[in-house]
């Protein structure tokens, strides 16, 4: 039986209780986004109602509880990634602004003609475009570490990619396609060895695993709050002090200087030089909330029951006739893809919908994978630790009489 209660933490998320096509919801879409329990909407509604200022630049009351909740959410952050310094948590919106900045700002400043950038064939186009852009703007070059069949990547090949012109090498801990966990600490060791920076994306893995930053020893850690159970529109750059610092700011404006004339700023400390404008003040916080629940249930309570879902519904969908499960790697996070005979994947993601269920059908912005494995869009059920095998069991009934009717149409 699963190491919490997981009945009693679905009723923490009112969403999960919404009712779709006269069935109770099946949130299988948590790849894509994730719901967020009461204590994260209320922490937010606190904030507007107790706290709302802007921080760090008023002598008033307001701000001082607005800055204390922020600063306190960077805490948050750092001990859930297990950072060294609270000062090297950098708040952005989202993986894709985090990816941006490393690409902006570092590869702006150490990628040059003739280097080269590598990725993995795995990556979300959030971890291939930045870094194509830059390359193309520098004259550099971006490499690509091919995956097996199973969709695990190649490490001996990614040891030959290596070499004097590597200058940082970006790859995702979890795919959002595949959910094929990489093994990131050896690649972190590979570039290293090489001379290169390392950045890991976090977007799928830190909600189902325990990540240690110090661990891994990447110089930059990348997530977004939304997938973790926070809000829209807050993530996190996580980076070395000495590679952040060594950094020049990617966007000017207030809150990140420490003095400005018209012939010369003076740029204040990290992580403030990183967080030019108003920032998301109460989404930091209310991923601060999502953070605190995440750890009352706990992070490895949560991967050992999602292993257990998966393993179920990964065996009970490839044991359905004309089902074709893609990625298939040995060790792997949430993700189940999948392609139906004699359907496309829109149908089968409309024929779950009737039913409540909720996947994402289509090419889940990482075409190059797909197209590996010779397709455009999968159908992708993916879980979360509010998920239940009764759920699966829905999900597995519905596929199958798809399948049973598949000859008849
Ligand atoms: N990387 C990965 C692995 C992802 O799954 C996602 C979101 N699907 C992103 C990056 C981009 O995240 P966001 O849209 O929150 O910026």
């Amino acid at each position: 039986h699963p190491p919490f209660d997981v009945h009693a933490v679905r009723r923490d998320f009112p969403v999960l209780q919404e009712r779709v096509n006269g069935k109770q919801l099946v949130w299988f879409d948590n790849a894509a986004t994730t719901h967020k329990p009461q204590s994260v909407i209320d922490r937010i509604a606190y904030f507007y109602a107790h706290e709302n200022s802007n921080i760090h630049r008023a002598a008033h009351e307001l701000a001082a509880r607005a800055t204390d909740a922020y600063e306190g959410a960077r805490e948050r952050v750092r001990r859930f990634i297990n950072a060294p310094e609270v000062e090297e948590v950098i708040f952005v919106r989202g993986t894709t602004e985090a990816i941006n900045l490393v690409a902006k700002s570092w590869g702006g400043q150490h990628v040059g003609e003739g280097d080269e950038i590598i990725v993995s064939n795995l990556e979300h186009h959030a971890n291939i475009v930045p870094w194509q852009q830059m390359a193309a703007a520098k004259g550099a070059k971006l490499r690509v570490i091919p995956v097996d069949d199973s969709g695990q990547v190649l490490l001996d090949e990614y040891r030959k990619l290596l070499n004097d012109r590597t200058k940082i090498v970006a790859v995702t801990q979890v795919s959002n396609a595949l959910g094929t966990v990489v093994p990131v600490k050896e690649i972190v060791e590979l570039a290293h060895r090489a001379g290169a920076k390392a950045l890991v994306d976090g977007a799928q893995s830190v909600s189902h695993m325990r990540v240690d930053v110090q661990d891994l020893g990447a110089d930059f850690f990348v997530f977004s709050g939304h997938k973790v159970f926070g809000p829209t529109g807050i993530g996190v750059v996580w980076g070395k002090r000495e590679v952040l610092e060594d950094m020049p700011p990617w966007q000017g404006g207030g809150n990140m200087i420490a003095d400005v004339t018209f012939e010369k700023t003076v740029f204040q400390p990290i992580p403030n030089k990183f967080e030019a404008g108003t920032g998301n003040i109460a989404d930091a916080v209310g991923l601060g909330a999502a953070i605190d629940y995440v750890n009352k249930v706990g992070i490895e309570n949560i991967a050992r029951y999602e292993h257990d879902l998966l393993v179920y519904g990964m065996a009970q969908l490839g044991a359905i006739p004309g089902v074709r499960l893609i990625g298939t790697a040995a060790d792997k996070a949430s993700v189940m893809s999948f392609a139906l005979d004699g359907y496309s994947t829109e149908e089968v993601g409309h024929a779950l919908n009737d039913e409540g269920i909720a996947v994402r059908t289509g090419h889940h912005c990482a075409q190059p994978i797909l197209r590996r494995f010779g397709v455009e869009t999968t159908v992708r059920p993916s879980l979360a630790f509010y998920n239940t095998f009764d759920e699966i069991d829905r999900l597995v009934t519905v596929v199958r009489r798809l399948a049973g009717q598949r000859r008849t149409r």
